[in-house]
């Protein structure tokens, strides 16, 4: 069996990582694992784990590493994956939680951190056209500023690895993809 895809996947609000992701599930069969998802999904189903996380998520604040830590090994360790991949969404979060997904995956085990880069100034106006209750300026602005807090670093933990790639993400949805999918394709093959 072929090494399968291991992908970490970065990107601002409205920089359409949703839609991407959906196209590298279409492209290379991986499993998408959107750390938010797998919360909402555990306060929805009224879990321990979700009672927990709820007081937390609605604060806006982050879930602890050791439990997001323990999540993602879980998940990662999960026969689907095994097999065909996955690229991680929302997760790690911090650099301790880098430092725990390496060790988790080991050397090599991770084929790239992208980053789906789309300027401050252009997801800001594609937020604002689409018009949702908490778009407001001042709403975008301070979680495009948290966003920018609290994912730097971790992308500078993967840039000092030689481990970021930066896909531009400035341009229609259709030649985004192919720029994403011809970038996979270079890191597999290489
Ligand atoms: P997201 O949908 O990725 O924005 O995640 C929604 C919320 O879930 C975040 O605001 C955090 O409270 C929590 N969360 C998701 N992923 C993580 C993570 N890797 N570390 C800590 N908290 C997380």
């Amino acid at each position: 069996m072929s090494n399968p895809i291991r992908l970490v996947i970065f990107g601002r609000q409205g920089a359409g990582k949703g839609t991407q992701c959906v196209r590298l599930v279409e492209t290379f069969g991986v499993i998408h694992v959107s750390t938010g998802d797998v919360l909402r999904g555990a306060v929805a189903a009224g879990t321990e784990l979700g009672l927990k996380a709820k007081a937390i998520m609605d604060a806006g604040d982050l879930v602890s590493d050791d439990i997001m830590n323990g999540i993602v090994r879980e998940r990662l360790a999960e026969q689907d994956i095994v097999e065909n991949g996955v690229v991680l969404d929302g997760y790690p979060r911090t650099t301790a939680q880098a430092e725990a997904l390496a060790m988790v995956l080991g050397d090599d085990g991770l084929h790239a951190a992208i980053d789906l880069d789309v300027p401050v100034e252009e997801v800001t106006e594609r937020m604002k056209a689409r018009g949702r209750a908490d778009d407001t300026e001042e709403g975008i602005r301070r979680r495009l500023e948290l966003y920018e807090q609290e994912t730097r670093p971790v992308l500078n933990w993967f840039a000092a690895r030689d481990l970021l790639v930066t896909v531009d993400g400035l341009a229609e949805e259709a030649v985004v993809t192919e720029r994403l999918l011809s970038t996979v394709r270079s890191l597999v093959e290489s």
